[in-house]
């Protein structure tokens, strides 16, 4: 699940683009995090993503940078909630 979402079919295709895949808009809305675990137990780099997400002020102590996009918190997330974006929204704000 590696890769970018975007809402739109607007995008700039450059040469490093892998490629596109096209899904059915079938978003469902975001629920409370239920504090599950599911994100800590899949995150490659053994972060805890609902932490991060939940405590931006303290993202770089718990290694927000390490972070390496993979979506997989987002993937299986059973309140729908687009862990991999906002995390990726903090990391910025970081810079
Ligand atoms: S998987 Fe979703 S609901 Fe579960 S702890 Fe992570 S963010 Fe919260
Ligand atoms: S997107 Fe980042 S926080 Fe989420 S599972 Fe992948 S590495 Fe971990």
């Amino acid at each position: 699940m590696m890769g970018t979402s975007i809402p739109s079919d607007e995008l700039i295709i450059t040469g490093d683009t892998n490629s596109i895949l096209i899904m059915e808009d079938n978003k469902q809305k975001e629920l409370p995090c239920i504090k599950c675990g599911k994100c800590t137990e899949v995150c490659p780099v053994n972060l805890i993503p609902s932490l991060i997400m939940n405590n931006p002020k303290k993202a770089k102590v718990l290694n927000i940078n390490k972070c390496m996009n993979c979506g997989l918190c987002s993937y299986v997330c059973p309140s729908k909630i687009e862990v991999r974006e906002k995390i990726k929204a903090i990391k910025e704000a970081l810079k």
